[in-house]
This record gives structure tokens, sequence and C-alpha cells, in this order.
């Protein structure tokens, strides 16, 4: 099977280095030139521009930061859709909304070109070990031809078929809305707790052992409990991204959202405050600042 990749970033670059290893024959493309100098290393051909990444292949995956640079990859100038071929699929892989993947279909279908969306969870050491938890939206047919190029990128047991097209998409968006907003009640919480003279490990052990658990604060916030590692290789740009379509999401099925849109003000507060490359866990910031208090564990509490 022969594959385009189109996006080589924190997540696209170690998953495109994953289809090589596993002998892949892959094109690549992406607007940073010098992002594909390893690929080029490891037997990837440079293409010029997205339809190139696409001729001749049997499957494209696009891994991008916004639905808006997904629309000009695939149908702007030099764009993917026209150089797939009848039978090619193209597996989108960046957390977005169905809107450009429903166009490019209405023109896709016509002359046999499938289209999936399968986006990711599990950071960049996710794409990094091959261990993804992908959720796939499509045609089971589809979806199973497709099934050992994502088994390579992401844990076999954990490469889902969540249903219709535009289903990845959303459960995508689901998880990481309700992820960031572990994160800014943790916080608070935490901050409070703290605040009100209880240490930073009790506190948590405590709340480890009760109804309130969570494996945002068994896991995640260890990074910035131990290390003061906010993971700069999710972008603060990008979680807001996500809020943001999670919300318009929410908007367009008319279902309330009301602590979702707090949660992204918050992230927005953040992006204002640290700047869009700082790291998704930087709105943990804005109360340490605020309090002047780092919510950190000594070493015997870590
Ligand atoms: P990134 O910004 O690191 O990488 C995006 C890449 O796309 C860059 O190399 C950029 O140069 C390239 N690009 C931008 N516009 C382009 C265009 N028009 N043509 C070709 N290439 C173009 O982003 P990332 O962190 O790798 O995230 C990619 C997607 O995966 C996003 O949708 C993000 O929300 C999602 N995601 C990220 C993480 C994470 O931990 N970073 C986890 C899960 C999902």
């Amino acid at each position: 099977m022969k594959l385009g990749f189109i996006g080589l970033g924190h997540m696209g670059g170690p998953m495109c280095r994953n289809l090589l290893a596993a002998g892949y024959d892959v094109a690549v493309y992406d607007v940073r030139r010098d992002a594909a100098a390893e690929h080029e290393r490891l037997g990837a051909t440079w293409a010029a521009c997205p339809a190139e990444a696409g001729a001749g292949r049997d499957a494209v995956i696009t891994m991008l930061p916004t639905p808006r640079h997904v629309e000009a990859v695939l149908l702007g100038p030099g764009g993917l859709l026209d150089a797939l071929a009848p039978g090619a699929v193209w597996i989108d892989m960046s957390t977005s909304v169905p809107e450009v993947a429903d166009r490019v279909r209405a023109l896709a279908d016509g002359r046999g070109v499938h289209v999936l969306d399968a986006p990711v969870s599990g950071m960049a050491a996710g794409a990094r070990a091959g261990t993804l938890q992908i959720f796939v939206g499509g045609d089971p047919e589809v979806v199973e031809r497709a099934r050992p190029v994502l088994d390579v990128l992401g844990d076999p047991e954990r490469v889902m078929r969540v249903g219709g097209h535009g289903a990845g998409y959303t459960v995508k968006l689901m998880i990481n809305l309700l992820w960031f907003a572990h994160l800014v009640a943790t916080t608070e919480v935490l901050s409070i707790g703290t605040g009100a003279g209880v240490d930073l490990a009790v506190l948590r052990d405590a709340l480890l052992a009760s109804p309130a658990a969570s494996n945002f604060l068994d896991r995640d916030v260890l990074s910035v409990l131990r290390d003061g590692d906010y993971d700069e290789s999710f972008a603060l740009a990008l979680a807001c991204k996500d809020l943001g379509l999670a919300v318009d999401l929410a908007r367009e099925v008319k279902v309330p959202a009301e602590l979702s849109a707090l949660v992204e003000q918050v992230y927005r507060r953040a992006q204002r405050a640290y700047g869009d490359l700082a790291g998704e866990m930087a709105p943990v910031k804005l109360w340490e600042d605020l309090t002047g208090a780092p919510l950190r564990l000594t070493p015997q509490g870590a």
C-alpha cells in the first residue's frame, strides 16, 4: 500500500516515522520544508504540494492544526482531492469538525474516492510510541481497508470505529472537552485546599481515595506537580481551537454548554497571558500566579 502523509508536526512527524519504520512507501508534504528532513533520511519521498503527496497513492493521511488548514490542503491550489485516484482513501486524523470533510465527500463520492475521519488521543508520547487511541468515523469496509495502517499508528486494541462520517471528530472533541474541564476543576480544588493549609500530597491522596478521583488527578496532572512541565507538545492555541469547536458543536445541536463555555474562556485567558505556544496545561499557571503558590509536590510527596 502506497501512502501520502501531510502535516509533519508534533503528532504527524512521529506518526509518519512509524509508518516508514513499518516499511510503508510514503510521500510527505508540509509547508515547512525542513519538517521532512528526518523522514527523507528514513526513505520518504518529498512531495512539492498536497496533490503530489496524493498522486498514485492508495491512502493519504492529513494531520493538520485546524479545519482551515484541512480545507486549504484538500481544496486549495495544488490540493489533494484532485490528485486522488478512484479507490484511494483520504484519512483525516486532525482534531476537526465534519464540515470540510462533508464538502470533500460530496465532491469525492462520484469519483470513487473514500473519506475517513480518524482523530487521535495519546499526546506526542503516544504518537512516538505508536500507541495512540484512534476514533474512526466512516463506512465499515473502508475502515477495515485502512486498519493495517491505523494499527501501526495506534494500539490495535484501541483503534475503534465509533460510527459513520464525522463520529470520530465528535468523540475526539468530547474527550478533549472533558479533559480540559478536569484540568480547570482540579486546579481550582488544589488551589483552594492548599490555600486553606492542607498539604498538597495529602490533599491529592485523599481525593484519589474518594469518589472525586479521576485519571487526570492520578496521572496527567503529575507533570505539573512533579516537574513544573505544562506539556508544550500540545500548544494552547490548539487547545483553544478544540474548545471553540466543541462549544460551536454544542450550539449547533442546541445543547446548553455553560460549563464548557467557561472552560473555554479560562483557556483563552491563559492563551492571552502565556502565548499560543504555551503548553495545554498552562491554565494551571493562572491560579499559581494569582495565589503566588506553585502547585508542586515536595520530593517526599512526589
Ligand atoms: P503542529 O502544529 O505541531 O503540526 C501541524 C503541522 O502541519 C506543522 O508541521 C505545520 O507546518 C503543518 N501545516 C500547517 N499548515 C499546513 C498546510 N497548509 N499544508 C501542509 N502542512 C501544513 O500540530 P500537532 O500538535 O501535530 O497537532 C496536529 C493535529 O492533531 C491538531 O488538529 C491537534 O489538535 C491534534 N492533536 C494534537 C495532539 C498533541 O498532543 N499535540 C494530541 C492529539 C491530537
